[in-house]
């Protein structure tokens, strides 16, 4: 029927627009999309966050899951957050009826209570899931906007996590007016509390300041979040947390801003991987200084080169 309706409209000249439906690769994911349908592997799991809405308790997980053409932020509402506890890291997940956002340049599905997830399909399979675009980085060529840059060095310095109340439906900052906090959208709302922390990271090149939010900063610390909410009545605590990471080699992918109030770069973190595989850096490094030789060989090639030339000159005169 379909076919048909095809052939006539070609035979009038008239364009079918195919309708994107079916199962979408990742990197095809667009901000905006309704129901959308994408299989892929998890990579990362995070921990559920619940908050108090009103009368109403809630909660949200996330994940990350990828496939041969890239990974995406998974989130999960409510019920559908549940099934995180059954999802093992390396599960290939099938997602249906998800909704895609843009949360801060990046994509996103949210699975509501209208999508579904669907935990080792028998009948799907993902090959090598293509990590990230992110491209390796010495802190000292990070430039403003970089996107997708990776750096890894050692933590050199950590500060206080400092804790700031959201709005527990959208995850904006609740400002506190009168006696109560007040989401912009949202009014007035029993807020949870979101944290941010601060690292110094220095790779020999140069150091920076990477900024860590929720999930990165549970990630970097191995924590979870009641864990890191009890920082916020006893700081002391904190303290033994500060002095096991410092030193320890972290690998970061992110992005570069500007903070114009102390006109310097940062590092916002996307990704954060506290356990690099030590393997992988030797090979890197060594992999590097075998290209700076062969770049040091090059001049001397071309010097040898026009010595041949000089000599052939003088032969033939
Ligand atoms: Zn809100």
């Amino acid at each position: 029927k379909e076919g048909a309706a095809h052939i006539v409209a070609n035979e009038l000249g008239i364009k079918v627009i195919e309708q994107v439906s079916g199962k979408l690769q990742i990197k095809n994911i667009l901000p905006g999309m309704r129901s959308v349908e994408t299989v892929g592997k998890v990579t990362q799991k995070f921990d559920i966050h619940e908050f108090q809405k009103e009368d109403r308790k809630g909660k949200l997980g996330s994940m990350i899951i990828g496939d041969e053409t890239g990974t995406i932020r998974i989130v999960l509402w409510q019920e559908q957050a549940d099934k995180l506890a059954s999802i093992k890291e390396g599960d290939i997940v099938k997602l249906v009826d998800g909704y895609s956002k843009d949360n801060q340049g990046r994509k996103e599905v949210h699975i509501g209570d209208r999508g579904n997830i669907i935990i080792n399909p028998p009948d799907e399979t993902v090959g090598d899931v293509k990590e990230s675009n992110a491209v390796r980085k010495k802190i000292k060529d990070l430039r403003e906007n970089d996107a997708d840059a990776e750096i890894f060095g050692t933590i050199v310095q950590l500060f206080d996590i400092r804790f700031f109340e959201v709005c527990p439906e959208c995850g904006k900052r609740a400002k506190m007016a009168d006696d109560s906090f007040v989401c912009e959208t949202h009014n007035k709302v029993s807020p949870n509390y979101s944290y941010v922390l601060n690292v110094h990271l220095d790779d020999g090149s140069e150091n920076i300041r990477v900024v860590c939010f929720r999930n990165q900063v549970e990630t970097l610390l191995n924590k979870t979040q009641e864990d890191i909410l009890t920082y916020r009545e006893a700081p002391e605590k904190f303290e033994e947390v500060k002095t096991e990471l410092l030193g320890n080699q972290v690998k970061f992918v992110g992005r570069v801003v500007n903070n114009t109030m102390f006109n310097r770069l940062e590092f916002i973190s996307n990704q954060v991987f506290p356990n690099p595989s030590p393997e992988e850096e030797i090979e890197r490094l060594s992999e590097e200084k075998s290209a700076e030789e062969a770049k040091a060989e090059e001049p001397k090639e071309e010097m040898e080169i026009k010595q041949e030339e000089i000599v052939e000159d003088v032969t033939k005169s």
